[in-house]
């Protein structure tokens, strides 16, 4: 399920399933296309205008309002709660998928925290910049669910000095530490060696070719197998002739022990059971609150977490994809598998879920029309689906982020990712509205629009109607653009390998950037002006071939699959259309500027790369996908990375954001919950350390 933000976002997307998606993120996202409308100056001087609690690093944290809950009958709230306590109680797991030390150290630097926070406060100012920099890397470390950057996979590098962890955790008593790791000796010599040694585990996903991606990367998905052996093992485990096939390997990890390779289930009794205990007695508790098609839906992902058994996940999910009623609806499991180098094991996230009733009809008419878009698409006839199934969309509202879904959290979400259910039974896919809100509250006058767009009506434009085009790209993206066209003959979808997911979030943007020009959604009467199309078009390819390189290191190649589609269909457009001048590199004072000239030619564009681009993935033509994007998506321009670098520094936006979530507190009367009130707290340490106390079920190792 992944985004697509026209800006950003970053639909999380699956390397070898189809049409899958979240939309991750983001940030930037928002940053580039919501940005702007007023100029209030709420971002740039700290956390004010109420929606920046917090700020650090190159992170800002976010709160989001749950317009709607006060509306829901009481058995809704009580559902909504009992859920929300499944999404928070699997917090540990994505901590020990990304790596087997993240427990131990969170619980270390926690324990150093608490023990140390009231005494930091000394008259040696050395001392107090060194408490600062350990607080910041601590908040760090809860934002990324461990030690390495949630974005660019990179290990943070602390900035306080080794001494100075020595003096805190000499003042820490033993009895807070997780000795459940090991010996103190032994705990402290090992989260020393993962925050100090830079070369020690130094990237959590490493997907670079001619490495073993396994071997070098510090997620905790396999134990002892080579990427050889991991390959090898599943190959011989799937089926090619079954219809039906399970995620394989998706919720397990693979180990090798005694020259024996075997998965460990994450269930019940299993790897993880202690969580997954927890999720499912909240599980239970929901499914008592909820109608019968509710309790349906959860008795069977509850039998699925239990067992283990993929194919009980696969009857879940047809269970749940069926439901597009539920005013209250949730994810909760085991997802996407961005995190793994091979694409077969999935993070754990959650999250519960308010249907928006009336931006949902935005969405339904769009996915009405669903069929009319696969006819007139200017794919080629034989890679069209004759029958476009299921395509529910709908606008929701976030009430709770968990998992691999907190902080930093997808904007779209398009589930289920196995195939064949969607093929057969269709799939949800989802806006998260009040996400983007906060985003673009937040980036209200941060003066992003005025630094680096060049033409005032293309600011005016993009005022008047970026949250509006952001929006639509998305639901385009999700509702239809992952979901159409079909394999050729004999392709399954992995044939594209390491390159399989920027091709599909490629196809994905094109299909809606190609769309949302389209006559058809003015008739459709979701788009008012002509100016929708043109904002989202301005602004998405200012992002490719620039803004977003302000989240990429200098130095650093563009890895991630959502930016490197964003970059390939930019620079791919900029270059077909040099002719014409359709896209302009326009250099002023010496800063550069990306504006468009032709978005009737653009447009045309879009639609011969969506062509090429849904070619490669039928056919799964592996040669021509190394060729679009290593020529396209992966290099920067060194001298345009470091203007853009040095532009957004100096306007002091941080490039990504996550959100601290609400609480939901139960009314008691006589023994009996008579209602749900919704608070929203503000303090960020304070909601990490209160997870950590009472959503904290794993051993350290596991
Ligand atoms: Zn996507």
């Amino acid at each position: 399920m992944p985004v697509a933000k026209n800006c950003l976002a970053l639909c999380y997307r699956k390397n070898t399933k189809d049409m899958k998606n979240f939309i991750y993120l983001a940030f930037m996202s928002l940053i580039f296309s919501m940005t702007t409308s007023c100029k209030c100056d709420s971002h740039k001087g700290g956390v004010s205008g109420g929606w920046i609690v917090d700020r650090f690093d190159d992170v800002k944290i976010l709160r989001y309002n749950v317009d709607g809950f006060d509306r829901l009958s009481l058995g809704d709230k009580l559902y909504l709660y009992y859920l929300s306590q499944a999404a928070l109680s699997g917090r540990d797991v994505i901590y020990d998928q990304n790596c087997r030390y993240n427990l131990a150290v969170r619980r270390t630097l926690e324990a150093m925290y608490e023990a140390n926070r009231d005494g930091h406060k000394t008259d040696k100012e050395a001392d107090s910049t060194q408490w600062r920099a350990f607080e910041k890397y601590l908040k760090k470390v809860w934002f990324a669910n461990g030690v390495h950057h949630h974005y660019s996979n990179d290990k943070f590098a602390p900035e306080f000095g080794e001494k100075y962890f020595d003096s805190l955790i000499m003042l820490t008593p033993s009895n807070m530490l997780p000795l459940d790791y090991g010996a103190q000796g032994e705990l402290v010599r090992m989260v020393k060696r993962v925050i100090f040694d830079p070369a020690f585990l130094h990237s959590r996903l490493n997907q670079k070719a001619g490495v073993d991606m396994l071997l070098s990367s510090a997620c905790n998905y396999y134990d002892g197998v080579t990427q050889h052996e991991a390959e090898t093992f599943y190959a011989e485990m799937i089926d090619h002739n079954d219809p039906t096939p399970v995620s394989y390997g998706l919720n397990s990890r693979l180990v090798k022990e005694n020259g024996r390779i075997f998965e460990r289930t994450w269930k019940s009794g299993g790897l993880y059971g202690a969580a997954i205990d927890k999720i499912v007695y909240w599980l239970t508790k929901a499914s008592e609150a909820g109608n019968s098609q509710q309790k349906a839906i959860l008795n069977s992902l509850i039998a699925y977490y239990r067992s283990g058994d993929l194919r009980r996940f696969d009857q879940y999910n047809v269970l749940w994809v069926k439901d597009t009623v539920s005013r209250v609806d949730f994810v909760n499991g085991f997802i996407e598998d961005y995190g793994d180098p091979l694409g077969h094991k999935a993070s754990w996230e959650a999250m519960v879920n308010i249907k928006d009733e009336e931006a949902t009809r935005r969405t339904e008419i769009i996915s009405e029309a669903a069929q009319w878009f696969e006819d007139n698409s200017p794919i080629d006839a034989k890679y069209k689906k004759e029958k476009v199934k299921g395509v529910s969309a709908k606008v929701i509202t976030a009430a709770i982020l968990g998992g691999d879904c907190y902080p930093a959290t997808p904007i779209g979400i398009n589930l289920p990712n196995a195939d064949w259910i969607r093929k057969e039974y269709g799939s949800k896919s989802v806006t998260i509205q009040n996400i983007t809100h906060a985003y673009d509250e937040a980036a209200r006058g941060n003066g992003f629009n005025e630094e680096f767009i060049l033409r005032p009506e293309d600011i005016k434009r993009k005022e008047q109607y970026g949250q509006l085009a952001g929006n639509l790209h998305t639901d385009l993206h999700e509702c239809l653009g992952h979901g159409s066209g079909k394999m050729a003959l004999g392709k399954k979808g992995g044939e594209l390998k390491n390159y399989g997911s920027t091709i599909e979030e490629a196809r994905a943007d094109l299909f809606g950037l190609y769309y949302i020009a389209d006559p058809k959604m003015m008739e459709l009467g979701v788009v008012p002006s002509e100016d929708v199309y043109k904002t989202e078009y301005s602004s998405y390819v200012m992002n490719g071939m620039m803004t977003q390189f302000c989240r990429i290191r200098f130095g650093k190649d563009v890895e991630e699959a959502h930016m490197r589609n964003r970059k390939l269909i930019a620079e791919w457009c900029y270059e077909r259309g040099q002719a014409d001048n359709v896209i302009e590199k326009a250099v002023r004072d010496g800063k550069t500027y990306i504006v468009v000239n032709d978005f009737d030619k653009l447009r045309a564009l879009f639609g011969e790369l969506l062509r090429e681009v849904q070619r490669i993935k039928s056919e799964g033509d592996f040669d021509a996908a190394r060729h679009l994007i290593e020529t396209y998506a992966v290099k920067i321009d060194p001298t345009l990375h470091r203007e853009v670098l040095d532009r957004y520094a100096r306007l002091n936006i941080e490039p990504y954001a996550g959100f601290i979530n609400p609480v939901y507190k139960p009314v008691m009367e006589s023994g009996e919950i008579v209602d749900i009130l919704v608070e929203y707290p503000t303090d960020y340490i304070g909601q990490m350390l209160e997870y950590s106390k009472n959503y904290s079920f794993l051993p350290s190792k596991n």
